[in-house]
């Protein structure tokens, strides 16, 4: 079975939680495509190069999930050479047998505008900061302003800016907590899943 659910939203909205639950519930693989650029945005020299020659092994680093990291992947990523060099590896993911789950920016809109399910995870600025800032210390007002910027050059640049797809389902989880977010999720696989089947017997 082809099955593809794409999860996109800004940082900190709750993609990630989610989109492992999803892909645990269903037994679907998993690729958090931010990793990506973070690699990218860590590695230094040219960007491009760097999106070029990437490893699997890369996405092991222990120096991904650092704020610093975040905003040099969000720069890198508004490179058209870096996200065209990063096309391949994500379609083929998507699209490989037994089902997946991807989580990012531009995975409904522009990497696989074909997913069975889109959903849109999305917080108030403010709660997404202090989740944020519950996992990382420091001054949560700094932590704020960096989700702000990071949000203000994700959706405005010019390639793959981030938005919610034409048909993805908008789940805001800024008064939810994991469980019910989780759910609410899963809800909307199973559904598309029966229907599938059901469409698979007529
Ligand atoms: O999701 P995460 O916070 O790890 O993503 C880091 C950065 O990578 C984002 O701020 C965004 O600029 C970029 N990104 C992207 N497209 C994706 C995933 C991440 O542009 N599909």
């Amino acid at each position: 079975m082809i099955f593809t659910v794409a999860i996109d939203g800004p940082a900190a909205a709750g993609k990630g939680t989610i989109s492992r639950a999803v892909a645990a519930r269903f037994g679907f693989r998993h690729l958090d495509t931010g990793l990506l650029y973070r690699v990218v945005g860590v590695k230094g020299g040219d960007p491009a190069e760097a999106a070029r020659s990437l490893a699997p092994g890369d996405l092991l680093r222990d120096d991904l999930r650092t704020l610093e990291a975040g905003q040099a992947a969000s720069r890198v990523a508004a490179l058209p050479e870096v996200r065209k060099a990063l096309v391949d590896f994500q379609r083929r993911f998507a699209r490989a047998e037994g089902g997946a789950v991807l989580d990012g920016r531009d995975i409904g809109t522009v990497i696989c505008p074909e997913a069975e399910v889109k959903l849109y995870v999305t917080a108030s600025p403010e709660v997404r900061a202090h989740r944020r800032w519950l996992e990382v210390g420091g001054d949560e007002a700094r932590v704020l302003a960096e989700v702000k910027e990071r949000d203000a050059r994700d959706m405005g640049r010019a390639d793959a800016p981030l938005k919610a797809a034409a048909d993805a389902v908008v789940i805001d989880t800024s008064a939810m907590g994991i469980d019910e977010a989780v759910g609410t999720a899963c809800a909307v696989v199973e559904r598309k899943l029966v229907k599938g089947a059901q469409a698979g017997r007529t």
